[in-house]
């Protein structure tokens, strides 16, 4: 199918750039006769031309059952075509939301540059004017997969999730591609230059500096403080040390003037993690308030069966 081979594509590049996807963050689908084809839980975006990484969906038994609030969508493992999906494929767990939205094409990423904007208490009200002219929704954060589904509105093109990242949809590739650029355009925010400063008494053994911006004071300060995404949770646990309160062996240390610092043996989706929380936190401005996880929200994250089933997957660990 052109459309999915388009995809595919497209996807390979979104996955390969770091201020878009990280890791096996994001996802993308299109629907196509009775068929809805998006990217399989815990599978890399980038390797989108390099292996099956789209489970296909029976789209009508997939809407009726979002349309009855079906305890199925949950997971939507009931809906696959087995005939269409490569074996050991489970559909990603924003399914509902690539079936549920009308356009053919549906791309969910998790931007650096709206996170940074999308974690602020006040974040509503700065994107409100950036945004201003697109069909755009702002949506509170709520727990990933079918719960966020239920808290949108179909019929915008453009979606900022608060806590986690950006979806576009459109019913041409072409136009889904340009929505994300002037998205990531218009919602850019300045990278804060960190001062320099010695490296004595920061490098550490068992550690390096990750290939991410330096640390801010203040970016160090509020990126330690707290959980800003889901994905920073489950991968690296709530929040991050900073170089003065050390316990043990953390994966990511933070300290002002350097990038963070990471553990030498993280797993590639934990490096992409700690880079991705250098770039946010190069982007926050000193007095930017941002909103992070509340122990109840960690704890549902933590315990959601589905990023249990995604941090057993290779690669994701
Ligand atoms: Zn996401």
């Amino acid at each position: 199918m052109d459309d999915l081979a388009a995809l595919a594509r497209v996807s390979a590049e979104l996955g390969s750039n770091r201020l878009l996807v990280q890791a096996a963050g994001g996802n993308t689908s299109v629907k196509d006769d009775g068929v809805l084809w998006v990217k399989a839980s815990g599978r890399w975006l980038s390797k989108a031309l390099d292996e099956p990484i789209f489970a296909a969906l029976d789209l009508p038994r997939l809407t009726r059952a979002i349309a009855l609030a079906d305890p199925a969508c949950e997971t939507c493992d009931a809906f696959l075509r087995d005939d269409l999906t490569a074996s050991g494929l489970r559909p990603s767990v924003e399914t509902t939301l690539h079936a549920g939205l009308p356009q053919r094409f549906v791309l969910h990423v998790h931007c650096v540059e709206t996170i940074s904007n999308a974690i602020l208490e006040d974040g509503a009200a700065r994107v409100a004017p950036l945004l201003d002219g697109l069909k755009w929704q702002w949506v509170p954060y709520t727990r990933p997969g079918f719960p966020l589904f239920r808290t949108i509105t179909p019929g915008a093109d453009v979606y900022v999730f608060a806590n986690h990242g950006l979806v576009v949809a459109a019913d041409t590739l072409e136009a889904a591609v340009a929505l994300l650029a002037i998205v990531g355009r218009r919602l850019a925010r300045p990278l804060q230059t960190a001062p320099a400063r010695s490296a004595r008494g920061v490098e550490r053994a068992g550690y390096r500096f990750a290939d991410a911006p330096a640390l801010t004071l203040h970016g160090a300060r509020l990126a330690a403080a707290g959980s800003f995404y889901p994905d920073h949770l489950v991968f690296l646990g709530s929040g991050a040390a900073t170089i003065d309160e050390v316990v043990g062996s953390p994966p990511v240390i933070l300290a002002p003037g350097f990038p963070p610092l990471v553990r030498e043996d993280l797993s590639p989706a934990q490096l992409a993690m700690a880079e991705c929380l250098g770039d946010v936190a190069a982007r926050l401005a000193p007095d930017d308030r941002p909103r992070y996880f509340t122990a109840r929200e960690e704890h549902d994250l933590v315990h959601w069966d589905a990023e249990k089933y995604r941090l057993t997957l290779p690669g994701a660990e």
